[in-house]
C-alpha cells in the first residue's frame, strides 16, 4: 500500500495531525522524529521539515530512503505575497520556486543550475486532490465567507520576510523573473526538487499566517498558536479520504 508522508514545518502545525494518529509508532532518526501510523486506515509518516530549506531537504529525503514513502504532502503556514492573499486565505501550491538563488549572470536569476528552470512543478493529481480536500476542510469549518483558496507559485527561501518594503521588492524582483509568486514560506521549493529527484508525487497547501510586512511576527506566532493546527487537521483527514 502507498505510504504518504505527510509533513509540516512546525509543532503546532502538526499537533492536530498527532492526536488523529492510529497505532502511532515513533523513530527517531537523523535528529528528527517520525511517526508511523494510520489515518482513516491510510499508511502515514508524519514528521517536522523543521525550518529552512536544508533542514526541508533533509526530512525529506530521510522520509524517502529511510522510510520509502511515495507521495509527500506539505501542511505549513506561509506569508500571503500577492494582491488578495490575506491571512486566514489558504494557498495550493501548483509550483514552486527558490526566491534566495541567484546564480546570475552564469545562469538566468533564480535557475537551479543544472536542471535547467527556477520551478519545480508540484504533482497534478494529488494537487487536484489537495484542493478538493482544502475546499471541504474550509467548508467544514464554517470560517467567514471571505476566505479564500488560492492556487498558484509559491516562493521559497532562507528568510523569514517581515517587512512590507521587503515584501514589496521580492514580489518585484520575482515577478521581473516571470515568477508571480502568493506567498513566500522557507521550505517548499527545496521539498519539491527532492520529489522531483526522486520522481515522487508531491503537493502542499500553507494557510496564510501573516503578510510578510511589517507585523508579520506577531500575526504568525497568533495564527500559528490559534488557528495553524486546526487547519491542517481538516485539510489532511479531508484529504486522506480521497486518496
Ligand atoms: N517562530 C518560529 C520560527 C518560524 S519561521 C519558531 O520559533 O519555531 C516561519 C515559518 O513559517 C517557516 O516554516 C516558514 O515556512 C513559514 N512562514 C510563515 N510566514 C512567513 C514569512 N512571512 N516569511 C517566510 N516564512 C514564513
Amino acid at each position: 500500500m502507498t505510504t504518504t508522508a505527510i509533513l509540516s514545518a512546525l509543532a503546532e502545525e502538526q499537533q492536530g495531525l498527532l492526536d488523529l494518529l492510529q497505532q502511532p509508532h515513533k523513530t527517531s532518526h537523523a535528529g528528527r522524529d517520525f511517526w508511523q501510523g494510520r489515518l482513516h486506515g491510510q499508511p502515514v509518516v508524519l514528521a517536522l521539515s523543521r525550518i529552512g530549506k536544508v533542514s526541508a531537504t533533509t526530512t525529506s529525503v530521510a522520509l524517502i530512503e529511510r522510510f520509502k514513502v511515495s507521495r509527500i504532502v506539505f501542511t505549513g503556514v506561509a506569508g500571503g505575497l500577492g494582491d488578495g492573499v490575506h491571512v486566514g486565505d489558504v494557498v495550493i501550491a501548483d509550483s514552486f520556486v527558490q526566491h534566495d538563488l541567484d546564480v546570475s549572470p552564469l545562469f538566468p536569476r533564480y535557475e537551479v543550475p543544472l536542471y535547467g528552470q527556477a520551478r519545480f512543478i508540484c504533482d497534478k493529481v494529488l494537487t487536484a486532490q489537495l484542493l478538493r480536500a482544502a475546499r471541504m476542510g474550509i467548508d467544514s469549518l464554517a470560517l467567514p465567507a471571505k476566505t479564500l483558496l488560492h492556487h498558484g507559485l509559491i516562493a521559497s527561501g532562507d528568510r523569514f520576510v517581515s517587512g512590507a518594503a521587503e515584501a514589496r521588492t521580492l514580489s518585484s524582483a520575482l515577478r521581473h523573473g516571470g515568477h508571480e509568486a502568493l506567498a513566500v514560506e522557507m521550505e517548499g521549493a527545496a521539498v519539491a526538487q527532492v520529489c522531483f529527484d526522486y520522481d515522487i508525487p508531491f503537493a502542499a497547501v500553507r494557510t496564510i499566517s501573516d503578510r510578510a510586512d511589517d507585523t508579520a511576527h506577531v500575526d504568525f506566532s497568533v495564527f500559528v498558536r490559534d488557528v495553524a493546527s486546526l487547519y491542517a487537521q481538516v485539510i489532511v483527514r479531508s484529504l486522506i479520504k480521497l486518496l
